[in-house]
């Protein structure tokens, strides 16, 4: 079974609110025939579409292979919350890796939000940038836990731009009874994830970078000219980036040891006639639970939802019936409300939720596992390695070398016992814990 083909149909976007809306670019040929590169980077998401534009404008000749089209993977379908910080918070970042490693990526967050914030700009991309996202809390005892988080961040960190509400101060902003609290990151931000990569590949390919679609590579040779094989054609490299992040598969079983797949998804309902029943500010939210449910409006006033999350090769059945569960939950004003877009994605989520950075070989580099919060650091993942082939970077080494295990068992026995693992969570979300 491979991810890439498991749910998708060949070549295309899935049915998602973005795919429906959002301009596309002219497809861009295959790779056929023998081809040499500078570098060759696989996968046209966040990662490899950064990498090649950055290198390119590095004056590298770069290809770009994907399998199917630029932005078919999560970054064309995600929750578009460009959130600040890791996935993991820094409190635990200060316990298990040391202060000093913790400001630097903390700093590195922040250096994310900044690089997409001026390649928006820079490229004129056209992706619905919005600033402002929350944080719900279901439970009152965890409040106090989060203004003293708050605090810390402004303290130790330099960063005021989160404030805290409590009860009916933040229901006036994220109108559901399910949340007792929250704070809100002024300097997060939102934006049409599918937009915002089919502006970066815009940008890459004008930049110089041969983008290639419908081209999956099956098999890379290592060696000083690495030899990257797809069904039709070959790329000689004296690098190679990977950036498949949840849809590798096993073209490298050093990075699948340490990024799992996982898969989650999202609705779009029928437009809101007052999208203010919903939300009282035009922020995205993101709540507390393990399996996070997530939301924000789009701009024709439907509620994107997203929420639940599976662990096999398969998504299920009937995504919109799967989600309507929690939404309805969040938001009872809602029940029975019609839902004219589902869809799922597979991303990649590591052991200790922060991204893997991987040095596969001297000249390979992969980047991927960023556990949810990808938008912007595998934006930043990209240009960093793109940085480490020109010899110019230190930040790539400082996330390689953090400690981080692998997946237990083999390719056969990982997936198995992830669910275990996942569904021990979501019990505990379940029973409130
Ligand atoms: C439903 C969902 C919601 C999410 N919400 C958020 C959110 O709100 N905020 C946030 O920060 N993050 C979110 N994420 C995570 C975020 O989308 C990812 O971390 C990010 O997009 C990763 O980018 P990437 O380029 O590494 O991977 P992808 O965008 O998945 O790109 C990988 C690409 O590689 C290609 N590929 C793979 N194997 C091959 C091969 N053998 N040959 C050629 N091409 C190949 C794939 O086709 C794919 O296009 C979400 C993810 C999902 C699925």
């Amino acid at each position: 079974m491979n991810l890439l083909f498991s749910n998708d149909k060949q070549g295309q976007y899935p049915d998602s609110w973005y795919a429906a809306t959002t301009p596309k670019l002219d497809a861009f040929p295959e790779l056929t025939g023998e081809h040499r590169a500078d570098v060759c980077v696989i996968g046209g998401g966040y990662t490899g579409l950064s990498a090649a534009l950055h290198l390119a404008q590095l004056g590298r000749k770069v290809i770009l292979l994907e399998a199917h089209r630029v932005g078919f993977g999560a970054s064309g379908r995600n929750g578009g919350q460009m959130s600040s910080g890791q996935r993991v918070d820094q409190d635990t970042l200060e316990d298990s890796f040391g202060l000093d490693a913790a400001h630097a990526l903390w700093d590195m967050g922040e250096a994310a939000k900044t690089l997409c914030r001026d390649l928006i700009k820079t490229h004129s991309i056209d992706c619905d940038l919005k600033n402002g996202v929350a944080e719900a809390e279901i439970q009152t005892r965890h409040l106090p836990a989060m203004q003293k988080y708050a605090e810390k961040l402004s303290r130790d960190y330099n960063y005021d731009q989160i404030e805290c509400f409590e009860g009916d101060a933040f229901r006036e902003m994220v109108k559901s009874p399910t949340y007792q609290g929250g704070m809100l990151d002024r300097g997060s931000a939102h934006l049409n994830p599918l937009a915002f990569t089919l502006g970066l590949a815009r940008a890459a390919q004008l930049a110089g970078v041969t983008i290639c679609e419908n081209t999956e590579v099956t098999k890379v040779d290592q060696g000083n000219t690495a030899v990257v094989h797809s069904k039709h054609g070959n790329v000689r490299a004296e690098n190679v980036v990977f950036g498949c992040n949840g849809y590798l598969g096993d073209i490298s079983p050093k990075v699948a040891k340490r990024v799992m797949p996982i898969n989650n998804f999202i609705v779009a309902t029928a437009p809101l006639p007052d999208p203010s029943v919903i939300l009282g500010q035009d922020i995205a939210v993101a709540d507390s639970k393990f399996v996070v449910n997530y939301f924000r409006l789009s701009p024709d006033n439907r509620l994107l939802f997203g929420g639940r999350e599976n662990y096999g090769y398969r998504f299920p059945r009937d995504i919109a019936a799967k989600v309507r569960v929690p939404m309805e939950q969040i938001f009872p004003q809602l029940a029975g409300i019609k839902i004219d877009y589902s869809w799922g994605g597979t991303l990649g989520i590591t052991t200790n939720r922060m991204p893997a950075f991987l040095r596969i070989s001297g000249n390979m580099l992969a980047a991927g596992g960023y556990s949810g919060q990808g938008v912007a650091l595998a934006v930043l993942a990209g240009k960093l390695m793109a940085d480490t082939i020109q010899g110019q970077d230190k930040s790539f080494n400082l996330m390689a070398n953090l400690p981080q295990m692998g997946f237990p068992g083999g390719p056969r026995m990982r997936s198995p016992l992830l669910k275990m693992a996942m569904l021990w969570y979501v019990a505990r979300d379940k029973l409130g814990l």
